[in-house]
């Protein structure tokens, strides 16, 4: 297991970047510390964590293509927080998403595609670095998921 202490900033930045060429239609706005957090995690990990979670914001949304995404340092734990403004999921589903195999909506997400694995395998990576994910989200207004880790501090 390659882990390293992997600096979120410069990280995020250059995972955005590559969303951003291959999805030209999306506006991603970052607000990151300059400094940027440190959080001991194999990248290859983060960098999938990642992926799953962008990937749903996109495949989610509709008209409103804007997907902001923060991250900060909050009590000795590093939050990174995905907002969209997409479909939405309804309350009474939310509780299932990390469920293996779950997908809102069988005929909406047959059209969009999907294993309905995604979250769930974001879900084991988190926790396996002692990390933890949330969604919270209004149907029709869109979606935010807060992934937290310990944070690895400097020196
Ligand atoms: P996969 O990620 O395996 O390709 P998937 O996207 O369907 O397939 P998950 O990422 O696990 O699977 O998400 C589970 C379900 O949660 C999705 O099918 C979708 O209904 C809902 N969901 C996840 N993220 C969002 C989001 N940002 N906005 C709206 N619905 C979402
Ligand atoms: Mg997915």
């Amino acid at each position: 297991d390659h882990i390293e202490v992997v600096r979120i900033t410069p990280f995020v930045v250059q995972t955005v970047k590559r969303m951003e060429a291959l999805h030209p239609d999306f506006a991603f706005e970052l607000d990151l510390p300059e400094q940027g957090c440190l959080v001991k995690i194999n990248p290859l990990h983060f960098e999938q964590i990642l992926l799953i979670i962008l990937d749903n914001a996109i495949k989610y949304s509709e008209d409103d293509k804007r997907i902001n995404i923060r991250s900060r340092a909050e009590r000795r734990m590093v939050s990174i927080v995905v907002q969209d403004h997409g479909i939405g999921i309804p309350s009474e589903e939310l509780q299932y998403v990390f469920d293996r195999f779950y997908r809102v909506d069988k005929a909406r997400s047959r059209e969009i595609g999907g294993t309905g694995l995604g979250l769930s395998i974001a879900r084991n990576l988190v926790q396996h670095y002692q990390g933890d994910i949330q969604m919270i989200s209004v149907e029709n207004e869109g979606t935010r998921v807060d992934v937290h880790f310990p944070d690895q501090q400097e020196g």
